[in-house]
């Protein structure tokens, strides 16, 4: 698969741009509604994809190899379901051929979530929405 062709995969949900918390003593990941600075939260796109490993080191580039080793990544993400052999949803939009499918299905993080420009550090905690189901992928 070409680069092109992996990039073309995303389905510009951005759910894997927003802030997750690691708890104490192994307690797990929690995700947030909280999402990156750098996302459009109208268009759900990185405003900085070229740099965003310089500009935020904990954004994960992804590749075929680590797919399955993150266990925050959504279940509706494409990336996901193609590493567990599954179909993709008839609203991503290289089936719908509608890039806002996403968003018209709800899968997408548009309207659901605040900038991390608008929350404290010590409030995120408060914007907790749900602690990640960890299985093998
Ligand atoms: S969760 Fe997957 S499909 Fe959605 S924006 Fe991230 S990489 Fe793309
Ligand atoms: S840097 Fe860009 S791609 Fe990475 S999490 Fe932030 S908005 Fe998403």
């Amino acid at each position: 698969m070409s680069r092109s062709e992996w990039e073309s995969l995303c389905d510009g949900c951005a759910q894997c741009c927003l802030i997750k918390l690691e708890g104490d003593d192994g307690e797990g990941i929690f995700q947030t509604d909280v999402a990156c600075r750098l996302l459009d939260l109208e268009s759900c796109r990185c405003t900085r994809y070229q740099e965003r490993s310089r500009l935020v080191p904990n954004c994960v580039t992804l590749h075929p190899g680590n797919v399955s080793q993150l266990p925050w990544m959504p279940k509706t993400c494409a990336y996901r379901l193609l590493s567990e052999g599954k179909e993709l949803f008839d609203w991503h939009p290289l089936i719908s051929g509608d890039p806002e499918s996403v968003h018209a299905a709800g899968a997408s993080v548009r309207d659901a979530v605040i900038s991390e420009t608008e929350v404290a550090a010590d409030e995120l905690e408060d914007h907790i929405i749900y602690k990640v189901e960890v299985e093998e992928v």
